[in-house]
Parts: C-alpha cells; structure tokens; sequence
C-alpha cells in the first residue's frame, strides 16, 4: 500500500475531518467509545449511550459510514479498503470509533453471504439505524478457545428449536435485543459439523441475563441461561448443522485493527503528556531516569503496532485476507496496551496504585483501572497464546500438537 494518499483519497480524508469537526463532538469518550468489547455501562451499548450519540449515528447513517465496509446495496458505503483506512483512522486520531457494534462488524456481513431474502429484509437495516442492539453468543463454560465443544444444545420441535445450556463472556447481553448464536444440533455428529447458527430474541420467557464483573471492576459481559426457549427455524442461518462453517467466514470485514493501534498511540500521547505537564506529582518523576527509557520503548512499540495495520490494509487493497498477520496485530497492539499500562503505573509510583476515584492522591484510580483493563484484549477475540499458535502454524508452517 502507498502510504502518502493519492489526491482522491486526500480529498476523502478532508471530508471525513469535516464531517468529524462537524458532528464529532457528542461521540467522543466521556460519551462513550461506542461498541467495543468488554466495556462498562458507559459504552455503545447502554441506552443512555445511545440516545447521546444519536445525531453522530444519524449523520453516519446517512453517509453509509456506520458500515463503510458492506456493499452499497444493502446500505454501507462501499468503501475500498484504503478509504476505510483513512475512515477508521482518522475517527481513532479523534478518539472516535465506529458505532455499530456486532450487528455491523459480524452479523450484518453474515447475513449479506449466509441470510435468506426475508432475514436481510428484517435485520439489516435495522443493524445500520441502531434500532436493534445485538450480542454475540459463542462462548461457554467449557468453550472458548475451543469453541466447537460448545455444549447448548437446540432440539428442532416442528417449527421451532428448543434451546437449553449457557453462554458465558457475553459483551452487552445486558443492554441486547437480540443475540446470534450457535448452538448443537447434533450431538452425534463430529464437533464441528452439528452445530447452527440461530438468532433469539433477548426479552422471550427462559432467557436470564446475569451480569459478571471483571477485573476492573466493571460489568461489560454476562453470562446468559436458555431453559426451554423457543427459536423459529426461520431464526436459523445457513443450513441446519453447518453453523460452524457460517459463523466463521464473518470475520473479514475491517481486520486491519487501524483503530486499535491509533487508540494505543493516542493514549500513550496522553499518559506522555501527563509526565511533561505535571512531572511533580509523579513519584517516578521525581527520581528521573529510567521512565524516560520506558517511554521511549512503548513509543517504538506504538509506530509499530500502526506498521502493523498498514500491513494488513496492503493484503486487504489487494483483495487478499489477512490471517497470520492480523493475529500478529492483534497479538503485539493488544499486550502493547498491557506495557502501556505498566509503564503508567510505574510512573505514578505508588500512588498509582491507589484505585478510589475520590482521593486527589494518584490520578484518581485511572493507572490502577487502566492496569487492570488491559488484561482483557488479551483474553477477548482469541487469546495471546491462540493467536501465537495461528502464527507459528499458519505464518511459519510449523506442525500442530
Ligand atoms: C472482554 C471480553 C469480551 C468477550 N466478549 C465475548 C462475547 O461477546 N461473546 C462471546 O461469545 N465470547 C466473548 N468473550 C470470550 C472470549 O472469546 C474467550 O474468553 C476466549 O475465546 C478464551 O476462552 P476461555 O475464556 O474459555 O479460555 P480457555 O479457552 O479455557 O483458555 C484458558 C487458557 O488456556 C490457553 N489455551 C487454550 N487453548 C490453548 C491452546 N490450544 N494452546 C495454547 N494455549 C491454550 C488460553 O490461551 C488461556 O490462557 C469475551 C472475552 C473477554 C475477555
């Protein structure tokens, strides 16, 4: 990919800060970040959110930049991959990110491929409006990084599956609407192979949302209970037994993790900026020395992880996949944000470790809780130890097991 922008994409970038300076405001965080995963009750998710930040959807609607990556046709921008580039980036040089949540980046691109005539209709444009808000249930007790072990199971009752078992880890089920799924279909069928892809709805009778708190101390997944609940057959996504094949091609959509890595730099901007305003309420300040070190190394680490990004938007302009290589971002960008972290901590001394948002002391608990946090990239979207694993198969061709 060229890095310098040719003049229409130059122009494209004046028109997205236009629109950013014009309607940006309401979104930016304070108001939320709008959609990512694991967060509290101050995110995309939550009602108030959503009302706040209603003119920026709106005016992103409008532009089809809600969805830059789905087709014209069903509402998106049509975007080249470059173009989402710019998008993403420069919303991220803003502190802003796309809104739309798992309806825009998963479902949404699921239905376009998998969905019947009737399930496009019902949900697309609903996805793009905001009018429904969607969560993911994929993982369980016992399924995560081996999710085709998944154990809820539906049992097909005429018209309808009867679903029973648990989800676990499921961002925003407790601001959702609806959920897509999978769930066993076949019990006796090799794992992957009698699973389906269903899609409920979150207020029926046998759904129980229960709220778990996190590290940071802060409720942005749940775990989610069916007893006995009904799903139309209609609901289903793709054929019966092959949810497995339909829940894993929804993942191409918007890999290069453009945003991920300008938010990491824009907060390692912060925290620098924290040390060169006011060095004399850090403690480490005061010692001098070895944080400027540690400075230096995360900023190398932050043009990196960017370095990273333009890898994968150069394999996206030439209509490839990025596989290896965006678990390599994910990898690096997401235990990035943990070094991040640390070295906030340790320039705050030990009143970084101070974690009431009360006490003037420290900065008000944001090194502790920004520590905590950053744990969970790590975990969400694939673990730090599955994404060395696709690398060290898939990039290096070294033997499984
Ligand atoms: C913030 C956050 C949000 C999430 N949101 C959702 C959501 O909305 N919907 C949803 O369905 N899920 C969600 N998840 C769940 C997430 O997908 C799982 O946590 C993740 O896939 C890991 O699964 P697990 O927790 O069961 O851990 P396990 O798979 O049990 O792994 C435990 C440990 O073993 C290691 N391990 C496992 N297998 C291997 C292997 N083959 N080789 C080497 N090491 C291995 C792992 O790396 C990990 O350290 C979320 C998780 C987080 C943290």
């Amino acid at each position: 990919m060229e890095l310098v922008d040719t003049p229409q994409e130059a122009a494209f970038r004046a028109e997205v800060r236009k629109f950013i300076e014009q309607y940006g405001a309401k979104a930016r965080p304070g108001g939320g970040n709008g959609g990512g995963r694991g967060e509290d009750a101050e995110s995309g998710w939550s009602a108030d959110y959503r009302e706040r930040t209603k003119a920026w959807r709106d005016a992103l609607v409008e532009r089809g930049w809600i969805a830059p990556a789905w087709p014209k046709e069903y509402g998106g921008a049509g975007l080249t991959a470059k173009e989402q580039f710019i998008l993403n980036e420069e919303l991220a040089e803003d502190g802003l990110s796309n809104v739309g949540g798992f309806g825009v980046m998963m479902l949404g691109p699921t239905l376009m491929v998998h969905g019947s005539d009737d399930q496009k209709q019902e949900h697309l444009s609903k996805i793009l409006k905001g009018e429904v808000v969607w969560c993911q249930g994929w993982s369980e007790p016992s399924a995560g990084s081996d999710l085709a072990s998944l154990q809820t199971r539906a049992i097909r009752d005429g018209d309808e599956y009867v679903l029973n078992g648990q989800k676990i880890w499921t961002s925003g089920a407790q601001h959702a609407d609806k959920m897509y799924m999978l769930a066993r279909t076949d019990p006796d069928a090799p794992k992957h192979r009698g699973i389906s892809m269903l899609m409920l709805d979150m207020h029926q009778p046998g759904v129980t949302v229960r709220p778990l708190t996190n590290l940071a101390n802060t409720q942005g997944f749940n775990e989610v209970f069916f007893e006995d609940v009904r799903v139309p057959v209609r609901n289903r996504i793709g054929e019966e037994d092959r949810g497995w094949y339909v829940g894993m091609t929804l993942t191409d959509y918007e890999r290069s993790g453009i945003g991920n890595a300008v938010g990491t730099q824009r907060r390692l901007e912060g925290i620098l900026k924290q040390a060169k305003d006011s060095p004399e309420h850090l403690v480490s300040g005061k010692r001098g020395g070895t944080w400027r070190l540690a400075f230096a190394d995360r900023w190398i680490e932050a043009e990196t992880a960017r370095l990273f990004s333009y890898l994968n938007i150069t394999i996206q302009t030439r209509n490839q996949v990025p596989n290896h290589e965006a678990s390599m971002s994910k990898l690096f960008t997401s235990e990035l944000g943990q070094r991040i972290s640390a070295t906030n901590l340790k320039l705050h001394g030990l009143n970084g470790t101070i974690w009431d948002r009360k006490r003037e002391e420290g900065d008000h608990g944001r090194a502790a809780g920004g520590y905590l946090q950053a744990v969970s990239a790590t975990i969400a979207g694939g673990t730090s130890e599955i994404q060395r694993n696709i690398i060290a198969t898939r990039g290096l061709q070294l033997p499984r097991g």
